[in-house]
């Protein structure tokens, strides 16, 4: 039988990109299809225009730290409108840089909700359209509650083109998103709560971490409301009030919802066709992401796996060489590293000390706390963190967690040490960087015994 393509992928975020353009580099036929923008989520409303949000949210400590150095900064003022629009612009460059990718690449573009039909057939508005392959890369979307008043609430969709900076926000959640978005408010200049609803944020990550960052966010102006959720939300005249379970009321001007991400599967007609599901709708894949059926393949958050752009855009090229490439291979979930964008930063890979105890029993803890040299000058009270959890027997560093200035870009870098299985003796046979903040990972000689 003859198909329109080789491989029809639904979805042009940055797994379903990566994929198409590398199995059109090997040969495959390629179409793909988008709803919304090609780019998908991290370019479109997530990873990138968060991070330029956590810039420009960021001066307002560099301009108080500048004084300690000697600088007069004068008075300051900040413009909404101004950060958007250029964001905006940036945003819109970046998604006509995708749209090049897949011109050039010689991969279709079809913009419309692709449905499928059977097993080698997609729908694209009235298009019917054939595949030998078909790629589920349609990402996930947010979830919002089912809480009375919910539709007074945005999530972090919204929270990209508010028309104003609200006075007063409340963020609900402690996750990735709570975390990075109530720094960005909080920078800003908004009055920030975080609501979580159990006793620490960013449950998951090493303990230390999160106890750690609550205070360094607590410090800065965060008002952190643990154990705590909304029951009800309503609107009034100046704003909203927030009724919580335990029936404390808030009153804020925006509340924004960054309470997990829901696997977009619905409508797609994956079930007919016999394609299995998780419970929580995400596709079941194996090692090299295919599904239960077998032309159809699927990769990034749709899959729930590790939920990060850099996993999709890996899980795609493994897709692309193991259907288009001859090289089979599955991907590849082990010691990826990851940053929190919080303010200040966390970055982590391996396992946290809990994982680590499970897995290992016994193991080696090397901890440090200190003030960053930039804040001795500065005035700020901003300190940072470095753990590393080590195998004894092997010696092997199976995990490391720093919070501070530069987390995200120290931890790529040993990112490589522990796919490269380095041992504690060779951490310590590195020479430091001096002064910085990543001297500390190969200078933490004494085991940590307890407080
Ligand atoms: P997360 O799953 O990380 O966090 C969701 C948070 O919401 C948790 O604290 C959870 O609490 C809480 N929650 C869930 N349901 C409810 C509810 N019904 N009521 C109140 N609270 C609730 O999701 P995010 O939305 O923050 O992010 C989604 C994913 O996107 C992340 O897991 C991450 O993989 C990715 N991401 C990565 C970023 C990065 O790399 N820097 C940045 C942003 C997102 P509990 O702990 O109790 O479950």
């Amino acid at each position: 039988m003859t198909f329109d393509y080789d491989l029809f992928v639904i979805g042009a975020g940055s797994g379903g990109v990566r994929a198409s353009r590398i199995s059109s580099s090997l040969g495959a036929r390629v179409a793909i299809a988008e709803e919304f923008r090609v780019g998908g989520t991290c370019v479109i409303r997530g990873c990138v225009p968060k991070k330029l949000l956590v810039y420009a949210s960021h001066f307002a400590e560099d301009f108080k730290d500048a004084e300690g150095y000697g600088w007069a900064v004068g008075e300051r003022s900040h413009s909404w409108k101004t950060l958007i629009e250029n964001k905006d612009r940036e945003i819109n460059r970046l998604n006509g840089i995708y749209h090049n990718i897949l011109k050039n690449n010689n991969v279709t573009l079809y913009e419309g909700r692709a449905t499928l039909v059977d097993k080698n057939t997609v729908k694209v508005g009235d298009r019917t359209i054939t595949a030998k392959y078909i790629l589920i890369a349609t990402g996930a979307t947010p979830v919002m509650p089912d809480v009375p008043g919910i539709e007074h609430a945005i999530s972090s969709n919204e929270a990209f083109h508010l028309d104003e900076l609200p006075k007063r926000i409340i963020v609900v959640g402690g996750g990735y998103i709570a975390v990075e978005f109530a720094g960005i408010f909080n920078g800003l200049g908004s009055d920030v709560t975080l609501l979580y609803r159990r006793d620490l944020i960013l449950r998951g990550f090493d303990d230390d971490v999160r106890t750690f960052l609550s205070g360094e966010l607590t410090k800065k102006g965060i008002k952190i409301e643990t154990n705590a959720n909304p029951a009800r939300i309503e609107k009034r005249a100046n704003g909203l009030t927030v009724t919580l379970e335990d029936g404390r009321t808030l009153e804020c001007d925006a509340i924004m919802y960054a309470t997990g991400r829901d696997p977009n599967t619905k409508g797609l007609g994956l079930e007919a066709l016999g394609v299995e599901l998780k419970e929580n709708g995400a596709v079941k894949v194996t090692a090299q992401s295919q599904t239960t059926v077998d032309n159809i393949y699927a990769v990034g958050d749709v899959t729930d796996r590790i939920a990060l752009t850099p996993v999709a855009i890996h899980e795609g090229m493994a897709f692309a060489e193991t259907v288009f490439g001859g090289r089979p291979r599955a991907a590849d979930h082990e010691n990826v590293p990851s940053a929190v964008f919080s303010q200040p930063q966390v970055g982590t890979v391996g396992l946290t000390e809990a994982q680590a105890r499970e897995k290992y029993g016994a193991v080696d803890i090397y901890k440090s706390q200190f003030r960053p040299m930039k804040m001795t000058l500065s005035g700020s009270s901003e300190q940072a963190f470095v753990k590393l959890i080590v195998e004894p027997k092997s010696d092997l560093v199976v995990g490391v967690h720093i919070v501070g200035g530069d987390a995200a870009e120290i931890i790529q870098s040993v990112g490589i040490a522990l796919k490269c299985k380095a041992t504690k003796a060779q951490f310590d046979a590195t020479v430091g960087v001096h002064p910085s903040l990543a001297e500390e990972i190969v200078t933490m000689r004494e085991k940590y015994t307890g407080d």
